[in-house]
């Protein structure tokens, strides 16, 4: 009896579920470039052409292996361009009669799969360090799911930095010594660019022909789109970026978009990269020495910690996960986010080199889209659509519980307890962007005050009832009280004439 085993474009690990249970004698590998895939959201072109160049590169090491694989192009006159629809086709096309799937890392996948007229067996997805299983085994009973305690579960299962029971150093978590701001430094070792080969040069004038109208530029075009090539960037980021990581974490610099950070996501997210790899080739380096611990321990812990947690929170939850609203903000999306001009330096930064590159790092999505969104109550659904179309590592898996639940706090604190909210110091504090903007970050009111200060006073006092009695908000709220009343009625009134300005489109 023949099988079809799917491949999807984030499932290129030659052991995955679906093909260590299928057989190369006589099963046929269903790859497919869709159009539905490329359109839900309008991805950035950059990322379409990594996903489709990574299938075509991974399709023709299966073929090498002894596959036989039956892959869709996205010009391909027959290509009904939907999942199931390729499966349809295939399916009659070699008599297959079962499909053999990984459970894709997205429900509105894994009920498409569950809908089809075939019978479709989803195997676990067990590239990850912590099963679906698991997760719901820690999770259960517990009234806080706070990641600190599953991060500790999962040093002590994998045994990374551990010395017996105990943590390498005598601690867990050395964040203490790290997230300081950066300085400007042209000797900053720069990520490595791969240039594209011919598949990958034939896939970006597809891309171009295809998706003109998408945000994003699609070149110059750098990634990896092989094993190869991402272990090549996994070696670069040990040797020469680890040592800075924890140190540079949580800083931003105008000038350098990428400062000390691995730019790993989008290989481990596609499947060239394992996590425990990648935490092991961080582990060595301290071994030996090149990195310091309070490196190598932040940058395991994003991987161990926040990336199999971010997981488990989405699987647990079930479909409907990106569908809350907990604080009912319901905003449009502004263009700034689509690249219209704004004078707020810190997010013109942002969504610049979101638009060159695909990529922006942790505290840029938190800190400058993420907090501008939050206090200014912009609809999580729409900024969850803007973070899956424009990052390169953007999968519903690991975008939605960090849109909506860490940054946008609409899952109401199943991943965080309190919102990210914040003023303007705090961009002040990590970044160099204020002393070029417009606006002043030390203004608090005024035709000059930082809009971030405006806002996040906002955001408080919208949200008092929920959020006062939150012992790690408080503070905030005595503090607004004390201030004297005509401070108080400006803060608000010119924060309401900016969100009126932004509704009506005219620039911020
Ligand atoms: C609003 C928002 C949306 C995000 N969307 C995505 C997304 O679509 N895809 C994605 O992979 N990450 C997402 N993140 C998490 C994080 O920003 C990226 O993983 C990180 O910026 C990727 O760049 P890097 O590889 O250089 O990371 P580094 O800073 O070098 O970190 C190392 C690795 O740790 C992992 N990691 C770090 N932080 C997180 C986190 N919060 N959640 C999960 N994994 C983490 C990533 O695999 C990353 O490659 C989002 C964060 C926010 C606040
Ligand atoms: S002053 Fe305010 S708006 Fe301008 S860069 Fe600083 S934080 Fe951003």
């Amino acid at each position: 009896m023949r099988r079809l085993v799917l491949i999807l474009g984030d499932q290129l690990t030659p052991d995955v579920a679906a093909l260590r249970a299928a057989n190369p004698a006589q099963d046929v590998v269903v790859m497919a470039e869709v159009r539905a895939e490329g359109t839900y959201v309008p991805h950035h072109p950059q990322k379409i052409a990594l996903i489709l160049s990574a299938m075509r590169h991974f399709a023709e090491d299966l073929r090498r292996a002894g596959w036989t694989v039956a892959y869709s192009r996205l010009d391909d006159p027959d290509n009904t361009h939907s999942m199931p629809g390729e499966l349809l086709r295939r399916a009659a096309e070699f008599g297959a009669t079962e499909v053999l799937a990984t459970r894709p890392g997205e429900w509105r996948l894994i009920t498409a799969l569950d809908e089809m007229p075939l019978p479709v067996t989803q195997a676990a997805d067990d590239r990850f360090l912590c099963s679906d299983a698991e997760f719901a085994d820690w999770a259960e009973g517990r009234k806080q799911l706070r990641m600190e305690w599953f991060y500790r579960e999962m040093r002590r299962k994998t045994g990374l930095l551990m010395d017996g029971d105990q943590p390498v150093g005598g601690q867990w978590n050395f964040d203490h010594d790290n997230r300081k701001p950066a300085q400007p430094d042209l000797f900053r070792p720069r990520p490595p660019r791969f240039a594209p080969d011919a598949t990958t040069a034939e896939v970006l004038d597809l891309v171009e022909a295809q998706y003109p109208q998408h945000f994003g530029r699609l070149r110059p075009f750098g990634w990896g789109v092989t094993r190869a090539d991402a272990l090549a960037a996994l070696d670069w980021f040990a040797a020469h970026a680890l040592p800075r990581f924890g140190d540079e974490q949580d800083a931003m610099l105008a000038d350098d978009p990428t400062l000390s950070h691995s730019l790993l996501s989008p290989y481990l997210n596609i499947g060239l990269l394992s996590p425990m790899e990648v935490c092991q080739a961080a582990e060595a380096a301290y071994a030996a020495g090149k990195a310091p611990l309070n490196a190598v321990e932040g940058f395991i812990r994003q991987i161990i910690g926040w990336r199999e947690y971010v997981r488990g929170i989405y699987m647990l939850h079930g479909p409907g996960y990106a569908d809350q609203n907990a604080l009912g903000a319901d905003r449009a999306l502004p263009d700034l986010y689509w690249g219209a001009k704004t004078d707020m330096a810190c997010l013109s930064h942002a969504v610049a080199q979101t638009r060159d590159l695909a990529y922006a790092h942790h505290i840029q999505r938190l800190m400058v889209t993420g907090l501008f969104g939050l206090i200014a109550g912009i609809s999580p659904q729409a900024l969850h659509a803007w973070y899956l179309a424009v990052y390169i590592d953007a999968f519903e898996w690991v975008e939605a519980p960090n849109t909506i639940g860490m940054s946008q706090f609409a899952d109401g604190g199943v991943l965080g307890s309190k919102p990210y909210a914040a003023s303007g110091a705090y961009i002040d504090r990590m970044s160099d962007y204020c002393g070029g903007c417009r606006y002043k970050v030390k203004d608090k009111t005024g035709p000059d005050a930082c809009p971030f200060n405006l806002l996040y006073w906002h955001f408080l006092l919208r949200h008092r009832d929920r959020f006062q009695s939150n012992p790690r908000m408080a503070q905030m709220y005595r503090t607004w009280d004390k201030m004297d009343e005509a401070r108080r009625r400006t803060t608000l009134s010119e924060a309401e004439a900016f969100l009126h300005r932004l509704d009506m489109g005219k620039r911020v």
